[in-house]
């Protein structure tokens, strides 16, 4: 039970958000009544100053790690936690280049005016014309996944008569989520090689003249809030590393990112500037221990950049007190959007918190389900969390901690149109990407013009 249901976390929400004399919620200066006037519900308000602040954060943490060691620290922005035109300009502004997975991921960052030598390109199937396009564009580093990649990417890079830098993504056995990881021998996997198969895959690189090899990749998992899982990947892939840079140069070591953040108050990640040092300073121990240089580093953190910043703005339209099994009761509160413009309740679980945020309340604090309005009975939006009794249609209801993996995950699902995203800062707001409407997606539909009719 909460001292205070009307309460805005600081671990949880953007630095700017607070309530306004009259109890509405604001963020960034702009309050959500105008949100709801302007641009309606469900809404995804993004804080620009707030990815702005972690963006530059997190470079300025494993840059300085790094630079304790006299190594460099290159910090990739992961685009799929939140991608658009707007958000790679902000990040790229704080000194972040940029991770994309697929091709329609490369023509955002490349629209957003990147620079192609700072995007790292990933994926387990990217196809030939997407590696063409990326060999083309000029995209600095493509991470492969599979010896066909290896072939595939040397050809695209030959017609193009260029050397294309490479990084081989290789699974350390290490997996972490969240509090705890586990270490095994092999990682049964899409992604990757296994570390055995890794040196096969370094002589076939080296091989080929139109491919440099630069070094190893790692991603051990998301949402993670300690140092020790990664420590334990450092120490593995150092190993690595230190073999196969006796048949070769070796200059760089990317191990992806994973950083977690606080979606409730039972969340309790790590800082950036312990989790920076922490690894860092692994990959210094296991680098002096076999008496070899220290490479230059990268890192890929997603979440950790977007998250904390957006915040899911829903109207309710019905409450409803359901009679439980145990004769208890739990209030039901439905809201105009759900499981198309936030997934992963469904999709893992996830856990998220809700505040009413048209007003505040002193009514007696009741235990909630937020749900959507989808025909789905997991369209769940907030599992379990306290809102004052009172709650009632017409009320705003605010999600905090949306900023990654909502946008991005978004469907029409059941032909609910998906909502815009604002970009609020120094009390104005800006559309960055359009919401969609009923005609968007009937304009897919053939079937609706004469000739699809025909
Ligand atoms: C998803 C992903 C990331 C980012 O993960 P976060 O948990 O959002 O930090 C980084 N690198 C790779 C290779 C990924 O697939």
């Amino acid at each position: 039970m909460p001292d205070d249901a009307n309460a805005l976390d600081p671990r949880i929400w953007p630095a700017s958000a607070t309530r306004d004399a009259q109890g509405a919620l604001t963020i960034a200066g702009v309050g959500v009544r105008e949100l709801q006037e302007t641009y309606g519900t469900p809404l995804y308000v993004l804080d620009e100053d707030e990815v702005r602040a972690h963006a530059r954060r997190i470079v300025a943490a494993f840059g300085a790690a790094a630079a304790a060691h006299g190594v460099r620290a290159r910090v990739y922005y992961a685009g799929k936690a939140f991608l658009s035109t707007a958000v790679v300009r902000w990040v790229t502004d704080e000194g972040m280049a940029v991770d994309v997975c697929t091709g329609g991921e490369l023509e955002v960052a490349l629209a957003a005016g990147a620079d192609p030598s700072r995007l790292g390109f990933h994926g387990n199937n990217k196809s030939v014309d997407e590696l063409d396009r990326a060999v083309a564009a000029g995209v600095g580093t493509v991470i492969v996944d599979s010896l066909v990649e290896i072939e595939r990417l040397a050809d695209a890079a030959a017609r193009h008569g260029v050397v294309q830098s490479v990084l081989i993504r290789v699974n350390s056995g290490v997996h972490a989520e969240t509090h705890d990881f586990l270490a095994t021998a092999h990682e049964d996997q899409k992604f990757g090689f296994a570390m055995v198969d890794a040196p096969d895959a370094a002589a076939r690189i080296r091989a080929r003249s139109s491919l440099r090899l630069s070094g190893l990749h790692c991603h051990i998992g998301s949402q993670i809030f300690g140092v020790a899982g990664f420590a334990e990947s450092a120490a593995r892939l150092v190993d690595l590393h230190a073999r196969l840079r006796e048949d070769g140069d070796l200059p760089l070591l990317n191990l992806g990112g994973g950083f977690g953040i606080a979606y409730t108050a039972a969340d309790d990640p790590a800082d950036i500037a312990s989790l920076s040092t922490g690894i860092v300073d692994a990959v210094a121990t296991e680098c002096a221990a076999r008496g070899i240089p220290m490479p230059d580093l990268a890192f890929e953190p997603g979440r950790a950049v977007v998250g904390q910043a957006g915040v899911t703005l829903y109207e309710v339209g019905t409450t409803k007190s359901v009679t439980l099994a145990d004769g208890g009761h739990r209030l039901y509160v439905s809201v105009d959007g759900g499981m198309s413009d936030n997934p992963r309740p469904a999709l893992y679980g996830a856990q998220y918190t809700a505040r009413i945020a048209s007003r505040v309340s002193d009514a007696d604090p009741a235990l909630v389900r937020v749900v959507g309005k989808h025909c789905e009975s997991g369209d769940i939006v907030v599992d379990s969390d306290h809102l004052p009794g009172d709650v009632a249609p017409g009320d705003l209801v605010a999600v905090p901690a949306t900023g990654a993996y909502c946008f991005s995950l978004a469907s029409s699902y059941n032909a609910v149109p998906r909502p815009p995203v604002v970009a609020v800062r120094g009390g104005r707001a800006r559309v960055i990407v359009r919401g969609e409407t009923i005609a968007d997606l009937l304009n897919r539909d053939v079937g609706v013009t004469s000739e699809g009719n025909a």
